[in-house]
């Protein structure tokens, strides 16, 4: 998660009070269990095993995995060598960010019946040079690992094919997700049936951030500053600049069906504007059909808002990491992408 855009909005809704950038009741947040998806079961014992892996990576080369660096490149190469194992082609992509370092994407090719339609999920790998990045966003890469291992193992051919994205340089501009969608040409965009962003999923206790397809959040934002007494020039050009973030047309059936699966489950989500330009979805907004699963667990830390603990620190470790979150996490992506390859 790449958050410096969103801030402005946090502290504003902290200062008037949002419930969205609160810390929700915890009794609300115990509510997260253990689901089981029929014939298709994520394991998340397997994908603590990635991030213990993540860890050791990044204890072993200076304690981070930052674009460019020893550790950055050895998580490349964890993610090549278990896409290698599972079976499939992958197609690493190489680019340079604004500080001119070279950064490469991995995309692995889960070939479907029908080649022409892609489902697209995309995780970035780096993390800040701060820490070791495990909850950012190793939890992540952790989740799409296991995805594409039981894809394997159980020998699911899906209709449309699936292509994962493990982005690099997401912490340092968006880099890997934006150099991806500017080399595709108009058909290639054409032919992504949705990008599904997995970023953050870790976090104990958490409050569940969905992307919200219509913006529809926004107009209960402006009511409650009204409501408060707030003057409109103090709030428009803050509303107006979320509305303006480009959306697109098969934003809001995503969002639908990712809020069917945590309705079913009695679990609170937040809809969500600021964060969409703050991680790998931005590249892809209005361009394609977009949705995301955030978890954070934000806490005022002083003058600081904090998205969940040791956000960008040294201490995101292991310890962060909830695996009830990462099964969640899990489920909900499974359970979008069984619906999306059904048509
Ligand atoms: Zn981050």
């Amino acid at each position: 998660m790449f958050l410096k855009k969103i801030l402005a909005v946090c502290v504003l809704s902290s200062i008037f009070a949002i419930s969205g950038c609160q810390k929700k009741e915890q009794d609300s947040k115990e509510k997260i269990e253990e689901v089981s998806q029929s014939g298709f079961k994520m394991d998340a014992a397997q994908m603590m095993t990635h991030l213990h892996a993540f860890e050791q990576i990044a204890k072993q080369h200076g304690g981070n995995r930052a674009v460019g660096t020893q550790g950055g490149l050895a998580s490349a190469d964890y993610i090549l060598d278990h896409a290698k194992k599972a079976g499939f082609t992958t197609e690493v992509q190489a680019f340079e960010n604004r500080e001119k370092t070279k950064g490469q994407n991995i995309i692995v090719e889960i070939p479907g019946e029908s080649k022409q339609d892609i489902i697209l999920l995309g995780a970035h790998y780096d993390s800040v040079k701060m820490g070791p990045g495990i909850n950012d966003n190793a939890s992540g890469v952790a989740l799409l690992l296991e995805l594409m291992a039981q894809l394997s193992q159980q020998k699911i051919k899906p209709k449309h094919s699936i292509h994962l994205a493990f982005w690099d340089s997401e912490e340092v501009g968006i880099a890997g997700s934006q150099a991806y969608v500017k080399k595709l040409t108009a058909d290639q965009l054409k032919a992504i049936k949705a990008y599904i962003n997995v970023d953050m999923v870790g976090t104990k206790d958490p409050e569940i951030l969905i992307a919200d397809g219509d913006k529809s959040s926004l107009d209960e934002m402006e009511k409650m500053l009204k409501e408060r007494g707030m003057q409109e020039q103090d709030y428009k050009p803050l509303l107006d600049g979320l509305r303006s973030i480009p959306s697109h047309s098969g934003d809001l059936a995503l969002e639908n069906t990712l809020k069917a699966f945590f309705k079913a489950k009695n679990l609170e989500i937040k809809e969500d504007v600021a964060t969409l330009t703050a991680s790998d979805t931005a590249p892809f907004l209005g361009k394609v059909p977009v949705t995301s699963v955030i978890l954070f667990n934000e806490q005022m830390k002083g003058d600081e808002l904090e998205f969940a603990p040791c956000y960008h620190k040294a201490c995101d470790t292991i310890e962060q990491v909830d695996p009830k979150s990462m099964q969640l996490a899990g489920d909900a992506v499974v359970h979008l992408l069984i619906s999306l390859d059904q048509d």
